[in-house]
């Protein structure tokens, strides 16, 4: 086994893996088998990722699989665009479940017979009460609940009437079929559980054939044990319905018994995973679509683009753990930046651009520099940029009062232009509102290549790209979505959508050899961030996202601003 030891050490050991291995060293299992449940009602974001990641982890380093099961049991709110983007989304995470693709309402006829089978060996009843009498005799955490006056219904009685609720015969509502366990539990999920609800609705698989659905906690033990499951992970929020999980397994005639292991959820500064927000902010136009580069979401990072593998970096970076924490949001953006700093090849762009004007370069000349595409790997080669007599620098890279530190340029100051020569600022041109429009410079012919042959010095390098050549562009920069660190996911959590989550910049201007091919790689724009062409992207309008910035440079704006307030 010594490849599958290299494998569990490279992922790093956690509780859930020590009780895998130690599953496995015991001979209680053979291998691992494991699985990622969602509910087709959205799409997946980071969080799931978490779970994902632990899953397919897992298999792999056990030598097990790893299930997709679509947890379809409730009719209502699942979407066939959810399940494709699911699906999608895993795959690029890097996971395969191979033919293992289940959905929990394959058991329904199986989980239906089940059912029967409890009521027959006096463990289920149909209850009649309404919804809110069945609220209130539940009890509460510190008072035991009520038995229902239909507890002890006969058998045959409790048998017809279930069939009846699958044939139909009844509204919505009318009545559902629970465990008879103990109403005065400590545990509330024992309080006689629902097992079966009345709904008459049409379901993406199974269509008008079923009246009544199955309770999530019914339905989902028992797809863990049709599949032969042996470790069922989940969230910490199940862990009170673990006695649960388990009274079933003992209670029915299961092929299996998985075991049920409950680790902490991801949470993020600034971020929001709850799938109700997630939904409201897109259902009312708050962000453009469930893929927004602003969404937390597998399809809004990777449309930001951010690669798979800075995902499950960052997940292995964070950990598995049994105790609630919230991780700073830019862990996620240190994972991010230490994947594409290796990957993205870079190029020239300027956002905001003051144009220059070399006066001492010929009018209507022009040359081909060479640039290197990345400064740690010499294999990605190098490219042309053209440079000619009039170029676009970055408005900010230019003051014309410096302060002391303040060393790109000025007027009289010589800078070095990556790639290129040294220039000096001789004048700054104004408009009638006295705003800089544009920079006569002069450049030094022997500084070809970025040195001086006399050896003097400059203290700045700024990039910069050719106006006769360059092209325009839309860049569109993504701030939090949320303005707090810790935005509330209740009913006003759009009081705190950050106003500024998106900035668009429409003239940006961008070296000719950034092609507006949505499908390229994201690149480094030099001194600005790594940036990844969005699908909007024409080859008449380019368009780019901001994936990442350099360095965290909100957290600072953010603290300074505050300060100021
Ligand atoms: P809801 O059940 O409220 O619709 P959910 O986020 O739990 O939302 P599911 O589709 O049920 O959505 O989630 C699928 C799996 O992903 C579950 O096993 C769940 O435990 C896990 N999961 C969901 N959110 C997180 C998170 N923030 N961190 C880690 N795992 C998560
Ligand atoms: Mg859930």
């Amino acid at each position: 086994m010594a490849d599958g030891e290299t494998a569990v050490a490279e992922a790093g050991r956690d509780f859930i893996r020590d009780i895998v291995h130690a599953d496995l060293d015991a001979g209680r299992h053979s291998s691992a088998v494991t699985r990622f449940p969602p509910e087709p009602n959205g799409y997946l974001h980071i969080g799931h990722a978490k779970s994902i990641c632990l899953n397919f982890g897992i298999a792999g380093e056990f030598g097990g699989r790893c299930h997709l099961r679509f947890d379809d049991t409730n009719p209502t709110r699942e979407e066939q665009e959810f399940i494709d983007a699911i699906e999608r989304d895993v795959r690029w995470l890097g996971f395969d479940w191979g033919k293992h693709l289940y959905y929990a309402s394959d058991y329904f006829e199986r989980l239906y017979e089940w059912a029967e089978h409890l009521i027959r060996t006096g463990h289920a009843y149909v209850d009649d009460q309404s919804q809110e009498a069945m609220r209130i005799a539940r009890g509460t955490l510190t008072e035991p609940g009520k038995n229902s006056p239909f507890r002890d219904r006969p058998v045959e009685e409790n048998l017809d009437l279930f069939r009846r609720m699958r044939a139909g015969e009844f509204p919505n509502g009318a009545r559902v079929l629970r465990a008879k366990i103990d109403m005065s539990s400590g545990n509330i999920n024992l309080r006689d559980p629902v097992l079966y609800r009345i709904l008459h609705a049409h379901h993406p698989r199974t269509g008008t054939k079923w009246s009544i659905y199955p309770s999530y906690d019914y339905a989902h033990g028992q797809s863990d044990a049709i599949e032969g499951i042996t470790h069922s992970i989940c969230t910490l929020e199940f862990e009170d319905h673990r006695p649960l999980y388990e009274w079933f397994l003992e209670h029915l005639p299961v092929p299996s018994k998985p075991r049920q292991y409950e680790f902490a959820r991801l949470n993020l500064t600034y971020t929001v995973l709850s799938k109700r927000v997630l939904t409201t902010l897109v259902r009312d136009g708050h962000v453009k679509a469930w893929d927004d580069p602003r969404m937390p979401t597998i399809a809004g990072l990777r449309r930001r683009g951010v690669p798979p593998s800075a995902i499950r970096d960052f997940v292995k970076r964070i950990g598995v753990a049994k105790a609630n924490s919230v991780v700073d949001a830019n862990v996620l953006d240190f994972s991010i930046r230490e994947v594409l700093n290796k990957t993205a090849q870079r190029r020239m762009a300027v956002l905001r651009p003051l144009k220059v004007v070399i006066e001492n370069y010929p009018e209507g000349q022009s040359e081909e520099l060479e640039a290197v595409n990345h400064p740690d790997d010499p294999a990605a080669g190098t490219r042309k940029v053209p440079f000619g007599r009039e170029l676009f620098i970055e408005q900010e890279d230019f003051m014309e009062n410096p302060p002391k530190k303040f060393f790109r340029l000025s007027p009289g100051a010589e800078v070095r232009l990556r790639y290129a020569y040294f220039i000096t600022c001789r004048e700054a041109v104004k408009n009638a509102t006295g705003e800089v429009v544009e920079l006569r410079c002069t450049y030094d012919p022997a500084t070809k290549g970025g040195n001086a042959p006399d050896g003097r010095k400059v203290k700045a390098t700024i990039h910069w790209v050719s106006a006769a050549h360059a092209k325009t562009a839309e860049v569109r920069l993504y701030n939090p979505l949320f303005a707090r660190p810790d935005p509330t996911a209740g009913e006003n959590f759009t009081d705190d959508i950050n106003p500024q989550s998106l900035e668009v910049l429409n003239s940006v201007k961008i070296e000719p050899a950034l092609a507006a091919d949505p499908s390229a790689e994201p690149v480094q724009f030099e001194r600005l961030g790594y940036f990844a062409p969005d699908p909007d992207s024409t080859p008449a309008h380019p368009v780019f996202n901001r994936t990442v910035g350099l360095r965290d440079t909100y957290a600072k704006v953010a603290a300074s601003e505050a300060k100021g307030r």
